[in-house]
Formats: C-alpha cells, structure tokens, sequence
C-alpha cells in the first residue's frame, strides 16, 4: 500500500515537471476542454469526505470554489490531485485535505472575523470567505500577495482583506479574532497570535522544524487548552 503510495507521488511530480517544462500555448485551449467541476466533486468525496471530514459547510465550501485558479495554468489539469503544488516563490497551495481539514477544526458558524498567516495563493482565504464573515490575511512575499489580492478581488470576494508583511505579529489593528489560522510552520506558536485570540477563539497551527505537528489551540476563560492533530509538513515560517 505504501508502495503504491510512493509510485503515485512519483508519477504526479514526473508530470508536474513535463508540465512546466513543456508549457505552450495550447495550454489554455486545453485546460478549456477539462471539465473542473467533476475534479472537484470527485476530491471532495475520494480525498476529503472519504478521510472523515463531515462539515457539511466545509465540504460545499470546497466543491464550490475553483481550486484550478489559484494554481500556475500550465499546472492547472492537477489542481485536484491529492497533493500540495508549486505556486512559484518556493511556495506550495496546501493538499485539499490540509485545507479541508484545517478549516474544519475552525468550526466557523458565519459570523467569524478570520485571521489567516500566509496568503499564498489565496485559495484557503477563499474558502474561509465562504465560510465566516471577514478574512484578513498576511502574505510576506509582495508577488504573492498582490497576485493572490488580484485573484480574490477578480473572483468578487468582498469580505477578504491581504496584507503584505509578517504574520508572526499579526494584525492587532483589527484582534481579537474567533478565528486564526497558520498555514506555515513557526518553530513555537507566535505569542501575538494567541494574544489576538478572542475569548473562546480557535487557533490552528503546525509547530515544529522540518517536521511538524498541526495543534488546535483554545481559549477558554483565558487559559489556553492545547491539542495534537496530524504530523503535516508545511513551508517554514519566513522571519524579517
Ligand atoms: N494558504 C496558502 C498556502 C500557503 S504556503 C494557499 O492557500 O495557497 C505558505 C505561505 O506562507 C507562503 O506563501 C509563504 O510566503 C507565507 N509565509 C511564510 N512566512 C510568512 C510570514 N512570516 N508571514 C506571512 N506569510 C508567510
């Protein structure tokens, strides 16, 4: 079964790499013929509903926004495959199950204001857009930053603010937050963020080096309750 596993992951980054080596112009016309919508339901079932994930806002969140946007195009035929990909920078968008997954811990009702650390390609922002009220989120790389507020701004979300700087320090100017989440790795959970925690808050966070785990950290009562999830491996935490 590992095995299998691993000659999977192979084959895709083979064809990840043809992708981008041999990028054309008919690249667009070809992703035109793809039909994304049925991708999309079948991540949703095979990856995200099939691993446990039961949120039904989560899971219509996920089938409804267009995951293939926020990826290169000449990448875009892979944008449901069950792994994270490159989005320039030495950046990666998050597996849909990390993203699924992490957004379900947030448990967001609607009413929410959501800080999110590392925009990226503002494809988790999306999904937290369609699920609270507000979405703030800090992006240290300017490129990705702008791309991903052109993207989100191109596809009508109101409710998403992005801005370019460290996220270790948060965004005090608009804390407390129900809601944060990081989607790259500090060494040790940033004493800012759980300062803008708001009271009964949720934060989700994977701690650690090369390896790390993904933590739900609570408020409650101002003490804080902390809880192991998955070893995950994300994109370190970029100091300035
Ligand atoms: N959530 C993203 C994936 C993020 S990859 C998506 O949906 O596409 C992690 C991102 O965190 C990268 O874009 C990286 O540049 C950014 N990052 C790293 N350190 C950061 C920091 N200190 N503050 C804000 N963003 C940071």
């Amino acid at each position: 079964m590992e095995v299998k596993k691993v000659i999977n992951l192979v084959i895709l980054w083979l064809i990840l790499f043809i992708s981008f080596a041999s990028a054309d112009d008919a690249t667009t016309e070809a992703n035109l013929k793809i039909d994304f919508q049925f991708l999309r339901k079948r991540m949703v079932s095979q990856q995200i509903q099939a691993r446990g994930i039961k949120d039904k806002r989560v899971l219509e969140a996920m089938l409804k926004v267009e995951r293939h946007r926020f990826v290169p195009e000449r990448i875009q035929h892979l944008a449901y495959e069950d792994t994270p990909l490159p989005i320039g920078y030495s950046q990666t968008i998050s597996q849909p199950y990390i993203v699924a997954l992490m957004t379900e811990l947030l448990e967001l009702k609607g009413d929410e204001k959501v800080l999110e650390i590392g925009t990226g390609s503002g494809y988790q922002a999306a999904i937290l857009a369609e699920l609270a009220k507000e979405v703030y989120t800090i992006e240290i790389i300017p490129e990705l930053a702008q791309s991903a507020e052109r993207l989100l701004k191109e596809l009508g979300y109101q409710n998403i603010q992005v801005r370019c700087g460290d996220g270790y320090l948060g965004w005090p100017q608009v804390a407390p937050f129900e809601a944060i989440i990081v989607t790259c790795a500090p060494e040790k959970i940033p004493e800012p963020l759980i300062e803008q925690l708001a009271e009964e808050g949720r934060l989700v966070i994977p701690v650690g080096t090369t390896y790390q785990e993904l933590k739900l950290i609570t408020k409650k009562k101002g003490k804080l309750q902390e809880k192991s999830i998955i070893p995950v491996r994300f994109v370190p935490m970029i100091r300035r």
